[in-house]
């Protein structure tokens, strides 16, 4: 069963407070569930230092909702990377014991480095998935100029972030390529990548500049991800359908409209 333990405050009170109509993504990955964090809600109040938001806002807090903000990551906005390690907005322990619950609360406390803007008319329960499997998708083709000319993308199994990379590859390029089988079954041999300098990559979400960036561009191109609006109430059900791969490409579960 979902945890709906209330999200504790974090040391960031005086920073930014959120209380935040909370829209949370799940999907599976594999045989492991795992809770996908985006977190969609209106700010209620701000703290004295808040810079970037004001009350009313739209925003966002996505995947990690604390890093040093002092290593050669986080000084490049990728705090994702921190040296230190980044603290995850579900189930991680903060420096003080305390245990983040993710999305699963009708309010979350938290600095606002670690929130984002989202456009006034841009659908708040389509944003929920943009924080883990949009900018999960999106950092990597940017890094990898999937956004010039002459490039083509091939998604194994269209699943929750693979979705996310062709909606986002067709407003650069007219070859994406949707292939049958699941990435597990994927087997290759490193040496073939020595011809033409070929590499392999990964991505665990983004940091902070890049996913603000990312849901800009969403917004301005009109990208919405595939989803399947639900209440809290549904998440058992949610998840046994997930099981059989039962959902395109992603539940995202309305907290306010269910309590
Ligand atoms: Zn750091």
């Amino acid at each position: 069963m979902i945890n709906t333990t209330f999200l504790k405050s974090l040391p960031f009170v005086q920073d930014f407070i959120a209380n935040i109509t909370i829209i949370l993504t799940i999907d599976r990955v594999d045989r492991e569930w795992r809770h996908r964090w985006g977190s969609v809600g209106i700010v209620k109040e701000v703290g004295s230092n808040v810079q970037r938001f004001k009350v009313g806002d739209p925003v966002e807090v996505g995947t990690y909702i604390n890093s040093c903000r002092d290593c050669e990551y986080c000084n490049d906005a990728w705090e994702i990377h921190c040296d230190k390690g980044t603290l995850f907005t579900f189930n991680a322990v903060d420096a003080d014991g305390t245990v983040t619950k993710g999305g699963y609360s009708s309010s979350i406390v938290v600095h606002e480095r670690y929130c984002f803007k989202i456009p006034s008319d841009y659908p708040l329960a389509s944003a929920a998935p943009l924080l883990c499997a949009g900018v999960t998708v999106y950092t990597p083709m940017i890094l990898h100029n999937m956004n010039q000319p002459r490039k083509s993308l091939g998604v194994i199994r269209l699943g929750g972030l693979d979705h996310m990379a062709v909606k986002l590859q067709g407003f650069w390029v007219e070859c994406v390529y949707a292939l049958s089988g699941f990435p597990s079954e994927v087997r290759f041999s490193p040496g073939t990548l020595n011809l033409r300098m070929r590499t392999s990559t990964g991505s665990v979400t983004g940091g902070t500049n890049i996913t603000q960036e990312m849901i800009v561009f969403c917004a301005a191109k009109k990208i919405y991800p595939q989803m399947e609006v639900i209440p809290i109430q549904y998440a058992t059900e949610a998840l046994e359908r997930l099981i059989k791969r039962d959902v395109k490409y992603r539940f995202v579960i309305d907290i306010e409209n269910s309590l």
